[in-house]
């Protein structure tokens, strides 16, 4: 479905964004791959998917670094046709003692970043007339919880960035989306259980059954496989005229 075409995902060394990558890889498209850590591993686990696969290593709280990592995309493949604004980091503090440079890397990381790609990679899009910017926001995109204030924030303001990129783009072939996801088992999450399991001196399993039972009814973890699989659809025909929403997949959290 998605043969010929070029996707960016930004934080997909791991987790989720990798996720999203193979999703995309499957169903054809050449993939650009961003985030720190090992690539080489996540790079071989795309090609063996049959596609091309390029590396850029920006760090997305730099505006330059994305720049460049922009620039390097469109002359390796020609354009980004898919962009997924998905890296992200975590802080949990009470406001009061919320170190101040936490705050600025949540806000750089978590939306500030998706602002830049999203402006460097319209252009192409709207001469092409066909273009998808997936954000991958969060439940906490919709809902609060407390010792989050920059995530919480960020995430709302994402998903404000992408009702206002998806009436700039209203009339043309390109969409703006974000995905909202409850609780997904990757690294990023399994640093709060570990967290957790230590302050109150409780197993692994014990810390993760609190921790999807106080927010999440399903009491199970969305996989990284589900949320790819949103993010094929949002790049589908029938997505074309699917704008500005903020899809939850969160086990009914919102619902609450
Ligand atoms: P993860 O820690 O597994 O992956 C984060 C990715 O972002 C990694 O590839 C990492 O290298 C990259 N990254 C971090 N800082 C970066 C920077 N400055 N520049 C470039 N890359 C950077 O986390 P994840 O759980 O897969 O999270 C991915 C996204 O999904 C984040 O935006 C997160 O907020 C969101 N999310 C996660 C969950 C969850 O439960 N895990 C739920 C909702 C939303």
């Amino acid at each position: 479905m998605l043969k010929g075409k070029t996707a960016l995902v930004t934080g997909s060394t791991s987790g989720i964004g990798l996720g999203i990558a193979k999703a995309l890889a499957a169903e054809g498209a050449n993939l650009v791959l961003n985030g720190f850590g090992d690539n080489a591993g996540p790079q071989a686990e795309v090609a063996a998917l049959g596609v091309q696969v390029a590396f850029h290593g920006a760090d997305m709280s730099r505006p330059a670094e994305i720049e460049a990592m922009m620039k390097f995309a469109a002359e390796r493949f020609g354009r980004v046709d898919i962009l997924v604004n998905n890296a992200g980091i975590q802080h949990v503090a009470k406001i009061e003692d919320f170190p101040i440079e936490r705050w600025d890397a949540v806000i750089a990381i978590n939306l500030s970043s998706a602002f830049h790609a999203t402006r460097l990679a319209l252009p192409a899009m709207k001469t092409a007339n066909w273009g998808r910017i997936i954000n991958i926001a969060s439940v906490h995109g919709l809902v609060a919880s407390a010792e989050k204030a920059a995530y919480v924030a960020a995430k709302h303001g994402i998903v404000g960035l992408t009702k206002v990129t998806a009436l700039e783009t209203a009339t043309t072939g390109v969409t703006c989306n974000a995905i909202c996801p409850g609780w997904v088992l990757t690294p990023l999450v399994q640093k709060q259980v570990d967290a957790r399991a230590a302050t109150l001196k409780i197993s692994n399993e014990e810390a993760t059954r609190l921790l999807l039972g106080e927010k999440e009814p399903s009491m199970q973890f969305t996989t990284p496989e589900e949320l790819g699989a949103l993010a094929v659809f949002f790049c589908s025909a029938a997505g074309n005229n699917v704008r500005g929403a903020a899809w939850n997949m969160d086990g009914g959290w919102a619902a609450q």
